[in-house]
């Protein structure tokens, strides 16, 4: 058993908390952290001021909604950033969010498209947010390989990057892919992909697929190749637009 904290590096000792591999505010209850591997100060630290970031993202939120995925607390939560749910007596949930620039497209193969951008709460902190993903993929890690493993020095800027940021303006990248998706899936799923000089975790959020490298070894960005997937990069201080991309084939083709 570890007993030295994975993000402040003291010791854990006697200290009882249970940190969970995915926020509880996501909806994870089995996936939790041996005793004394995150420190309760280091796990109060990530709830208060990195699983808001996360819950307040629009395409995480909206997920969230969809599936009436209960807070911390055991209640449905109404607003999660700029989405609100709208339970109605008839057991559906409607969502109400604004968004821009809806496009459909209508494809040769009878499948219909729409991408939408969804409008991103005015005080989301991206800083937060980035960290908020690099301490998932600790956690990741932790939990397959052992508190141990990431103990090790090369993790030492990254734990530091999630604790103890130098700034608000400390920024390591990670990558973005939403496919297009017939509904919503209710997946929270990691791998870990040893790449040359990185460690890249790859985290499956609901409909969403974020990559993330440890050793911000520059690797992250050399993999990513495939046409969908975005990097956010340093200087990126804005949330980029999140679109919402559904694809699926009409019960009835469309009018021409
Ligand atoms: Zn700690």
């Amino acid at each position: 058993m570890s007993t030295i904290c994975i993000y402040c590096t003291q010791s854990t000792t006697g200290d009882l908390t249970r940190a969970h591999v995915f926020p509880e505010a996501l909806g994870n209850r089995d996936l939790i952290l041996p005793a004394g591997t995150v420190c309760e100060k280091c796990n109060q630290y990530a709830g208060h001021e990195l699983e808001s970031a996360l819950v307040g993202h629009p395409s995480i939120a909206m997920a969230l909604h969809f599936w009436g995925v209960r807070g911390k607390q055991g209640r449905i939560r109404q607003q999660l950033g700029t989405v609100v749910s709208q339970p109605s007596e008839r057991g559906t949930v409607s969502m109400k969010f604004s968004i821009a620039a809806p496009k459909l497209s209508f494809h040769a193969d009878g499948l219909v498209e729409m991408q939408a951008t969804a409008t991103t709460p005015t005080d989301f902190r991206l800083d937060r947010f980035r960290r908020a993903l690099h301490y998932l993929g600790m956690n990741v890690v932790a939990f397959l390989e052992g508190g141990a493993s990431v103990l090790e020095p090369k993790y030492d800027p990254v734990r530091n990057y999630v604790r103890r940021p130098r700034n608000r303006r400390e920024a390591w990248i990670y990558s973005e892919d939403s496919p297009p998706v017939k509904h919503i899936p209710l997946v929270l799923d990691a791998n870990v992909l040893e790449t040359p000089r990185g460690k890249i975790v790859v985290l499956q959020l609901f409909q969403t697929v974020y990559g993330v490298d440890l050793l911000n070894s520059g690797d992250l960005r050399a993999a990513a190749t495939q046409p969908d997937l975005r990097i956010v990069d340093e200087d990126v201080r804005e949330l980029p637009p999140v679109i919402i991309h559904v694809k699926a084939q009409p019960k009835s083709p469309p009018a021409a």
